[in-house]
Order: C-alpha cells, then structure tokens, then sequence
C-alpha cells in the first residue's frame, strides 16, 4: 500500500486539475490519496468524477489557522462531512479575505518599485481556486521579474519579509474542533517546517491534543530526521497517528507524488475515528 495523504490542485496552489492528480495516483501506485487544497473543498466532485478502481479517495482540505502569538499553522482535516456548514463558513471567510490582502501585499509591493497588478495574479488563479501568494509569484514569473516560485519566496516573500501580510484565520484549537464536529479527522501539517517561518513551540502540543487532535504529519520533506523524530516522540506518547506525505503540488514545487507515505496501521486508526467510512472506494 501507498498511502499519501496530502496534495494540492489547480483550487489551491497546485498546478494539475484535481483529474491529473487522479490518474497520476493511479498510474504511480498510490494506493489512498487525499485531496487537501487550501481553504477549499472546490476540488472534491472533480475528483470523485476521475477516480477509478484500484485508488481510494480521501476528500480533505488543508486548513490554515494562526496561534495567538501569530504563528501560522496549517490542519490538515480529512474525511469530514461537507454540509457541517460552520466549517464551510470558516473556510468561506479565509478565502474572502485572501482577496483584500493580496491587494495589501500588491500596494506594499508597487510602493517599493516592484510593478505587478492584481489583475496580473488573477490570471494565474484557476476559477473559484483560493487565491495565495504562489499566484503572485508565478505572476512576478509570468512577467520576467523572477525565475520560479522559489526565488520568489526566498527573495520577497517569505514570512520574514516586509511584503509579508497575513490573512485572517482561526487558532488551530478552533479548526481542530469544527473538523471533529464535522466528523472528521485532523492531522497537523509540517508542525516543524521552519523554512516557512516561525513555528510553534512543542509544548503548544497538549492544548492541541486537549482540543482533539488526532493525528501529526511526521515525514515530510520540510522537517529535518531531527524534528521528525521529535513529532513521533510526541506522537507515540499521546497515542496520535503519525502520518508522512508528499504535499504535492504539481510543477508549484519540487515535491513529488508519494514521496513521503503513511503506514497503513496509522491510516487505519485515523479513518476509525472519522464519524462515518467516508473514504471513497469504486
Ligand atoms: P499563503 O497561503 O498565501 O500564505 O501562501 C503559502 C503557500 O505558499 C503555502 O501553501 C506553500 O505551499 C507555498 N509556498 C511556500 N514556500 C514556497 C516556495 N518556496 N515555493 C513554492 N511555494 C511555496
Ligand atoms: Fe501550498
Ligand atoms: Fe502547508
Ligand atoms: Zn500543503
């Protein structure tokens, strides 16, 4: 088995429609995949169209969330019932407020001499898709003013930098709640990746696992052996799963599909504690 359970479309950041990612799973030998754009279940029926025997789909999102030190945090919430509607409406304002704060991060850029428009990053957002800051920068590419989305990053919009504007969003206490209302299962993304940014501190731990935590994304190719041995630590002492995956997100950035994978033991006792068998199976 070869269970990936975190990838991103053309609804986020991704660059394949939720299709292409189907038949790639299929024709790699990935065995589960779970669908997690940001902010979104826009992909979901596109996906479900595409599958085919021989993959079971996990329909999810990657949900992003902020500590109340400002630390961005991004859940993972898989197998949820999408007509939970304070879930939706949460994802709904994260995705609202995407729009104005692009435009902030567009104003501080021109300020600066940097010459992109919002028009500019629309066109590089697929219809409906959350809008972030990879649009933009494959709109600084799009216009010659970079190579890749990396140098982007590297060069003016990291987390660290004068351009950086965060959006709204809720603590991951909140979002852990609203996916277990929902029925489904949270999983905390790359909790250690501190190329991003700022992480959390492992003792904000407990207060996640008293929310309902159920599970931490332990490999993933943004956390060193060193944090990931500190993530299975903390996850084998509070009975949590621990999951690895890919966060594919086609040619957005160098991860590739099942890179990373899931033991089929913690996949099983994630999907137990779903409220229903959600996984989707032909
Ligand atoms: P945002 O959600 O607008 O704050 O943008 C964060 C997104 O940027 C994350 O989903 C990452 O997938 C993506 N990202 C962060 N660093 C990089 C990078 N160096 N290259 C490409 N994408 C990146
Ligand atoms: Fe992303
Ligand atoms: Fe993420
Ligand atoms: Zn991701």
């Amino acid at each position: 088995m070869r269970i990936d359970l975190h990838t991103h479309t053309n609804f986020s950041d991704g660059t394949d429609r939720p299709s292409e990612l189907i038949n790639k799973a299929l024709s790699q030998g990935i065995t589960t995949l779970a669908l997690t754009d940001h902010d979104t279940i826009g992909g979901w029926d596109e996906a479900r169209e595409w599958l085919r025997p021989g993959l079971d789909l996990v329909l999810g999102a990657e949900i992003s969330c902020q500590t109340q030190d400002g630390i961005s945090v991004h859940m993972l919430g898989l197998l949820f019932d999408p007509s939970y509607l304070p879930l939706q409406e949460v994802l709904a304002q994260t995705r609202d407020n995407r729009v104005g704060r692009m435009a902030k991060i567009i104003a501080r850029m021109n300020e600066a001499g940097i010459e992109i428009s919002l028009e500019e990053v629309h066109a590089q957002l697929s219809d409906g898709a959350t809008l972030g800051r990879p649009h933009l920068a494959d709109a600084l590419v799009a216009k010659g003013l970079a190579k890749s989305r990396d140098e982007v990053f590297a060069d003016w919009l990291a987390n660290s930098s004068p351009f950086y504007i965060p959006h709204y969003s809720p603590t991951p206490e909140e979002v852990i709640q609203l996916i277990k209302k929902a029925g489904g299962v949270s999983i905390i993304a790359h909790p250690l990746a501190s190329l991003r940014g700022r992480v959390v501190d492992l003792e904000s731990f407990d207060s996640y696992i008293a929310a309902g935590l159920d599970g931490i994304e332990v490999k993933h190719r943004d956390q060193t052996p060193e944090q990931q041995q500190l993530l299975f630590d903390i996850a084998a002492k509070a009975n949590l799963a621990r999951t690895g995956s890919s966060d594919y997100h086609g040619t957005g950035k160098m991860n590739e599909l099942g890179e990373f994978t899931t033991d089929p033991d913690q996949w099983e006792k994630l999907e137990a504690k779903a409220s229903d068998r959600r996984v989707i199976r032909l």
